[in-house]
């Protein structure tokens, strides 16, 4: 595997998915994140209130 780089679909700023990450989201099962880490924490911590 390859690091990946992924469009945020929120920022729309090209980030990396890391070949670490992305076998700990297969791992998961879960499907590939389109959106950057700042823009998924941002979202974590918006659903935690
Ligand atoms: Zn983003």
């Amino acid at each position: 595997m390859k690091d990946k780089k992924i469009k945020c679909i929120d920022c729309h700023k090209d980030f990396i998915f890391t070949e670490s990450e992305q076998q700990f989201f297969e791992e998961k099962g879960y499907d590939a994140p389109k959106r950057c880490k700042s823009c998924r924490s941002k979202k974590k911590e918006y659903k935690r209130k």
